[in-house]
């Protein structure tokens, strides 16, 4: 009993007769004990002694030998169950082991998230050091700039006649280089503008948007001889500012890179669920699938400037302005034949559908030339 106390044991055999306690009392005994209370016990009893072996089995007994023991069968029972209780062990090692390196795993798991958020941590901030130098660098080389702007005209002003052809052709390349200095700065300057500014957003009429933005690039649409259209647009929620900019840029490219027969350009939306999908199609240069992703960073341009004057930073700034908004923004084209621009914005309850029916004109395309 002392023994059980302290250690596991694999098998317990009882002669059901002993001088002080009986194999039942001590029976009971050892199922009182956690640690022995489903240990198997094997009775030994005597012949004719049924009721024995009814009251052993009550007791939780797992087998009885009748007296006198064969040895044989003693021994190949105990190996039994030394066997069972064996097989018992690895099952519980191999339980824990496995609990065991879930936890590892587990641990590990922890460790890489907090790395990233770690890594997260640290990118923002570089993120926010790049952006306060954009700012910075942009809002600093304005000021030579201008001095460098302001003298070159002086010089073509005061000294064109003085200057032969060469000295003349030199200063218009100064010139030329300032402005798009000029161009880059500004853009970057909106760039990095856009980044910080945080307004609460309004309902915006893009219909109206639409119209501003014609309005604003009439000259080149008309030195285009482009014809701007759009379907039904909807109101959405968001920063009129920044929405027209996205038009604008959209459209002033879709000008700017046209092919020579005459220019269209349309603008319309369809709604699926709680999203609007928003194109702004041309039947310009189109471009090629493969820069289809690229062209949406900073600074990524497909043609020199002498053929298409840029800076590369239009369609950043398009991608920012609608991932502000909660959409995506993405390019349908093929080289030669067109492109679609394409950007979601969320639909909100309540904005208003041009596909609703409208008993005025039922599922006519009600196109207006801008
Ligand atoms: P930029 O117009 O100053 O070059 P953007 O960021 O607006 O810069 O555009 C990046 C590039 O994407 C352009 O240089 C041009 O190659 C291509 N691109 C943009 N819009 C169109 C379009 N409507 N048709 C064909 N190519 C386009």
């Amino acid at each position: 009993m002392k023994l059980l106390l302290k250690e596991d044991v694999a098998v317990i055999v009882l002669d059901v007769r002993m001088p002080d306690m009986d194999g039942f009392e001590t029976a009971q005994f050892i199922r009182q004990h956690k640690r022995s209370k489903d240990t198997p016990i094997i009775f030994l009893t005597g012949v004719n002694s049924e009721q024995e072996v009814l009251e052993g089995y009550s007791l939780g007994a797992v087998d009885y030998i009748l007296k006198p023991i064969p040895p044989k069968i003693l021994q190949a029972k105990v190996a039994v169950f030394v066997e069972l209780y064996r097989k018992t062990q690895q099952v519980k090692r191999q339980a824990e082991l496995l609990v065991e390196s879930d936890r590892k795993r587990l641990a590990a798991e922890l460790e890489s998230r907090e790395e990233l958020a770690r890594t997260n941590v640290e990118l923002e901030r570089a993120n926010a050091d790049l952006e306060q130098f954009a700012y910075v660098a942009s809002h600093d080389l304005q000021e030579p700039l201008r001095t460098v702007a302001g003298f070159a005209r002086l010089l073509t002003d005061s000294y064109r006649d003085r200057l032969d052809d060469e000295a003349n052709g030199f200063i218009e390349f100064i010139v030329d280089g300032v402005a798009r200095m000029e161009a880059l700065i500004q853009g970057l300057l909106a760039y990095s503008r856009l980044k910080t500014e945080d307004k609460d957003p309004e309902p915006v009429d893009i219909e109206t948007v639409v119209g501003l933005v014609s309005t604003d690039l009439r000259a080149a649409i008309d030195a285009a001889e482009a014809v701007v259209t759009h379907g039904r647009l909807p109101t959405v929620i968001g920063d009129p500012i920044q929405l027209t900019e996205l038009f604008q840029n959209l459209v002033s490219n879709a000008i700017k890179f046209r092919r020579l027969d005459p220019l269209r350009v349309h603008v319309s939306v369809s709604r699926e669920d709680d999203e609007w999908t928003f194109s702004v199609q041309d039947n310009g240069i189109g471009i090629d699938p493969k820069d289809a992703e690229r062209i949406f960073e900073i600074f990524q341009r497909l043609h020199p400037r002498d053929v298409y004057a840029g800076t590369g930073i239009g369609l950043a700034v398009c991608r920012l302005i609608v991932e502000r908004h909660g959409g995506r923004v993405w390019v349908e084209s093929e080289a030669g034949k067109g492109s679609t621009f394409r950007f979601t914005l969320p639909a909100h309850a309540g904005s208003r559908n041009p596909h609703a029916p409208d008993p005025a004109a039922a599922h006519e395309e009600t196109d207006a030339a801008a």
